[in-house]
């Protein structure tokens, strides 16, 4: 090889007190959603940084997306740094938004309090470490090749935890992800040092209501009831829905491997007068239910079309119609995202599959993710199809009471994604 990785691999673990400082500031910013705190405070943190290594930086609010206000502005950031050549442009994506706190923590939760080689707090895993180590990683490899080709991208992204609409979906719009000017992304999402994640299943999610009559609850017979009818739907999915997707399983490496075949959650139901307000003692009316509502959760294969999906949901529906007496029913689809899967031969996963086994000595896993993360914008709205997720951290750990992150992890995913970089951005010297 004409350059010399050893050096780089040193310099990343010399700069491990700079990497802990870096995650624990980061932490200390509780940038939380809902509703969308602080994003611009974790923007400016990063513009600061980022630029004093050289990044030229851009700060974009995603004005409209949801969940954007003025109290609650979505800011993204973008930085890029110029190799001194024409190549390819590299572009690391983390998340900037952190989960609620929950009970049950015995660490400060904005702390970043470091113990037993972690760092604890909200976001520490998913995934304000891996954001750390990108930058490490990059930065290192940008002190020890100065006149690299090509071009390395940071983004902080606002709201992925809630969809991501007003961070990558709303840059993806932007051209950011265009083909033209990034050719290959990594989100440091934490599934862990040894594993390169190609993806994720597909999701559908929609309201599906019956409708009934009013009528006084001393004589249901003058109504009809909805909540019955909600019934004899979810009897349809016990008896033949549930079955049928837990038969099907897919050649996705989706991990937890309970999650390769189809699932559906539902999320919620409603159906008849509204619950009293707390502290109220009063009785309830008595009404047969004219309307009643589910929220399903539909999950996906690489397999499965999405007209499928839906087609086996409206066909029971239908089907019912058809057969229960005074039976309708109205069905509004709330969000769709397709299932994405980037090929094994695809550039960036040959790349880090090389550094993980180089750096690491293991060869890594394969794996793809039960629910969506942001490369369906990637994906979907970019059309760039050479994306992974690679970070530190353990999938578990995220949105957990003492969310952690292990350092050497931490030291780890940088060397990987530095020696990625090396193969991206250097390698075509001698043309
Ligand atoms: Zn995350």
């Amino acid at each position: 090889m004409p350059f010399d990785t050893d050096r780089l691999m040193a310099r990343i673990d010399s700069m491990s007190e700079d990497l802990i400082q870096l995650t624990q500031d980061l932490v200390r910013i509780p940038s939380l959603n809902p509703p969308g705190e602080l994003y611009r405070d974790v923007c400016d943190y990063l513009d600061k940084r980022l630029t004093r290594h050289g990044f030229d930086t851009q700060m974009l609010r995603a004005h409209g997306t949801p969940g954007d206000c003025d109290k609650y502005p979505a800011w993204n950031i973008v930085a890029r740094k110029e190799g001194s050549h024409p190549g390819e442009c590299i572009h690391f994506n983390s998340h900037v938004d952190v989960v609620e706190v929950g009970q049950g923590w015995t660490f400060d939760p904005f702390g970043g309090e470091v113990s037993d080689g972690k760092i604890y707090g909200r976001g520490t895993c998913d995934m304000k470490g891996g954001l750390a180590t990108s930058i490490i990683a990059a930065e290192a490899f940008i002190a020890e090749f100065p006149d690299f080709h090509g071009a390395i991208e940071i983004s902080g992204s606002a709201g992925e935890e809630s969809g991501g609409y007003g961070g990558v979906g709303f840059l993806a719009h932007q051209g950011f992800f265009s083909p033209q000017r990034v050719q290959h992304v990594i989100i440091p999402e934490p599934l862990h040092k040894d594993r390169i994640c190609l993806g994720h299943r597909g999701g559908w999610w929609a309201e599906i209501e019956t409708m009934g009559e009013i009528a006084h609850g001393c004589m249901p017979f003058l109504g009809d009831c909805a909540v019955r009818h909600m019934g004899a739907v979810m009897d349809r999915f016990e008896k033949d829905l549930f079955p049928a997707m837990a038969a099907r399983h897919t050649e996705m490496p989706v991990v937890p491997a309970s999650a390769r075949s189809s699932t559906m959650n539902i999320n919620s139901i409603h159906g008849g007068q509204p619950e009293c307000p707390e502290g109220s003692d009063a009785l309830p009316t008595h009404c047969v239910p004219d309307s009643c509502r589910i929220v399903i959760d539909r999950r996906y294969l690489a397999e499965e079309s999405y007209e499928d999906v839906k087609g086996e949901v409206t066909a029971i529906l239908d089907d019912l119609v058809r057969t229960r007496d005074s039976f309708s029913y109205n069905l509004r689809e709330l969000n769709h995202v397709p299932p994405s899967m980037t090929d094994r031969q695809a550039p960036i996963v040959t790349t880090v599959h090389r550094a993980i086994t180089e750096v690491l000595g293991t060869t890594p896993e394969y794996v793809a993710s039960p629910g969506t993360y942001d490369q369906k914008h990637v994906d979907r709205i970019g059309k760039l199809r050479n994306c992974i997720a690679y970070g530190p951290g353990l999938l578990e750990m995220a949105h957990k009471p003492d969310e952690y992150v292990g350092i050497q992890d931490m030291i780890d995913g940088a060397k990987v994604m530095a020696h990625s970089l090396t193969q991206l951005l250097l390698l075509n010297e001698a043309d």
